[in-house]
């Protein structure tokens, strides 16, 4: 999809644990370790987006808010350009915080209610200084409102978010983003809380503007038809691991890991082709600080072997960068 190839940010064995107090009775019976982030790879070249697919709670978002800085990891590390980001001084981390900028999922709720449209969206280049006074800040607010698809942007800077459908919303807040001229977009979940009448539209607009300005895109989604739609390269997520990650077709038309099997199996899918050898899943994700031994997909694993349930597998080398976790395909499979 994109001859972008200059790597912009990159995840090294990067992890996030969480304390849980597990109460019993009224008291805490017993401290666990959430394992949110375990010792993932990934990377956004720019002018390309990743698609993270998963089952809610699979660690998706935490994932998300370490790329952004908002969580210190437990471990490992995140490199944007050549800097370690954990190592950036107050200044360095204040511009890194207008580089990486972030879509949430629900549009009603993150527009201040009380904002302006023109508000909403001069407010983080006041914030940065930029922009000489509020004329040119108003000018830029209007500039990325249209490139966002709200035209003529003098109808919409004076509404409040009330006074705006959920998908015009979404476009505002995808403006807020941009207007920062960011290095590096993430969107969590960017289209589930719309109607589905309005989803594609949106989502075409956040692909354009990351393969417009080059950006490094991230979009998060519990739907692997959507990340199909959106992203140059998918990593599949399950509890904590990305399990198989690769070129986004090559990644659906192989589909190696029998969870990335489930996921395509949840989606009703028209290319016969996606139907073969489609693979059913076993119940509920267990929980997160209760992980199983070996492979922590086995319990629901339709082709779980003896060895997947003490031996956790090793990340294989498929060939052009797809890899998976699964011992369906040995230790050594490197075709
Ligand atoms: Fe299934 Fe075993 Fe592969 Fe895990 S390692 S996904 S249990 S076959």
């Amino acid at each position: 999809m994109t001859n972008a190839n200059q790597k912009l940010i990159e995840a090294i064995d990067l992890r996030k644990e969480f304390t849980v107090k597990m109460k019993g009775k009224g008291r805490i019976r017993e401290v666990k370790t959430l394992k949110a982030v375990d010792g993932i790879n990934i990377y956004v070249n720019e002018g390309e987006t990743l698609g993270i697919v998963g089952e809610s709670g699979c660690g998706k978002t935490t994932t998300a808010k370490l790329l952004l800085g908002l969580y210190p990891p437990t471990s490992g590390k995140i490199v944007l350009g050549d800097r370690d980001i954990s190592k950036l001084d107050k200044k360095q981390l204040k511009d890194f915080r207008r580089k990486a900028q972030m879509v949430f999922q629900d549009p009603y709720e993150s527009l201040n209610p009380r904002f302006r449209i023109k508000d909403t969206i001069m407010e983080p280049l006041e914030i940065h200084g930029i922009g000489k006074d509020k004329h040119e800040r108003y000018e830029l607010a209007k500039e990325i409102l249209e490139e966002s698809g709200l035209k003529p942007a003098d109808q919409f800077m004076e509404r409040f978010p009330h006074e705006m459908s959920g998908g015009q919303r979404q476009r505002v807040a995808i403006a807020r983003a941009l207007v920062l001229d960011p290095a590096f977009l993430i969107a969590d979940e960017p289209v589930s809380m719309l109607d589905v009448s309005i989803r594609a539209g949106i989502l075409r607009l956040l692909r354009k503007m990351i393969l417009d300005k080059n950006l490094a895109g991230v979009v998060i989604s519990h739907d692997i038809s959507l990340v199909r739609y959106t992203s140059d390269r998918t990593a599949v997520m399950y509890l904590g691991k990305i399990v198989e990650q690769g070129n986004t077709e090559e990644l659906i038309k192989k589909r190696y890991h029998p969870y990335t099997q489930a996921l395509l199996e949840a989606v009703p899918n028209p290319d016969p082709e996606l139907k073969l050898s489609l693979q059913k899943i076993k119940g509920e994700a267990p929980n997160p600080v209760d992980l199983p031994t070996g492979c922590r997909f086995h319990p629901r694993c339709i082709k779980c072997m003896e060895i997947c349930k003490s031996v956790e597998p090793k990340e294989i080398d498929m060939g052009h960068g797809h890899k998976v976790m699964c011992h369906l395909y040995g230790g050594d499979k490197n075709e």
